[in-house]
């Protein structure tokens, strides 16, 4: 648990450090973009090219900053109550596109209503990653399912959010360092390793825990759980509040 914790204050420093780096970054980027705007107007032929180029790179930038402030949680964000199926329903077409033809989306939400105590656009950038992760682990086609029910962890209900894929999997090394904030064995171009730390920063902030299971060459699965807000009073924070793994 000691480990765990030293880990924890780890991650929430880097998250700190990064926040204020991303804040900063943004500003210059939206002046960037501001003056590229103006000579957009003055600039023709190949000119124009380079400055579309440079608008480009810059607004790849300003997105990146804009995943770190969320990572940062520097962006408070709203809390309501929502059902954790709707969300999975609703995602479905989203998803669908995004893993492209040779993936197979499997959905399968609980019957009835998951409600939790979350943020909609963190549920949904979740989901995103996980299934985003899910389709870049199986290039050569495969399937992700993503499932939800209800459970129970030492006597507290808890909503949980399941996704498997038939992937790649992931050596033990890199089952230990998938959390971290950076971490990412993509090239440049694809992967900023900020998806998994950002998920687990979400997680962390609801009170949840997440798991993963992963065999080489098999497939790997993540499993969340977030405290159900159908809970009675005084549980709703559930068993402890670190996120650990190999629930479920
Ligand atoms: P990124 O996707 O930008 O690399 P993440 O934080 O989302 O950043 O993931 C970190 C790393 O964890 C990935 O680069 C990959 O090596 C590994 N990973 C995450 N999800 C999976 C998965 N479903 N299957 C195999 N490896 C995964």
């Amino acid at each position: 648990a000691r480990e765990r914790s030293a880990r924890a204050d780890r991650l929430e420093s880097l998250g700190q450090l990064a926040g204020g780096v991303a804040h900063d970054f943004n500003n210059l980027l939206a002046i960037i973009l501001n003056y590229a705007d103006f000579l957009a107007d003055e600039v023709t032929g190949e000119a124009a090219e380079d400055l579309s180029r440079i608008r480009n790179a810059a607004e790849r930038a300003k997105s990146l900053t804009g995943q770190l402030l969320l990572f940062a949680k520097r962006e408070p964000t709203q809390v309501e109550i929502i059902d954790l199926n709707q969300v999975v329903t609703e995602a479905d077409e989203l998803l669908s596109r995004t893993i492209g033809d040779n993936i197979r989306l499997v959905s399968r939400p609980a019957a009835g209503e998951l409600p939790v105590r979350a943020n909609r656009g963190r549920l949904d950038q979740i989901l995103l990653n996980l299934v985003i992760n899910a389709r870049d682990a199986m290039p050569d086609g495969g399937v992700v399912v993503v499932e939800t029910d209800a459970v129970e962890e030492d006597g507290a209900p808890f909503a949980r959010l399941v996704v498997s894929d038939t992937g790649t999997g992931m050596t033990p090394e890199v089952r230990d360092r998938l959390f971290e904030p950076f971490f990412t064995t993509k090239p440049a171009d694809r992967g900023t390793g900020l998806g998994l730390s950002t998920v687990y920063g979400i997680v962390g902030e609801a009170n949840g825990h997440i798991g993963v299971d992963s065999a080489l060459g098999v497939g790997t699965t993540f499993r969340i759980l977030l405290p159900s807000a159908a809970a009675p009073a005084g549980q709703a924070d559930g068993p402890e509040h670190e996120p650990a793994p190999g629930h479920g």
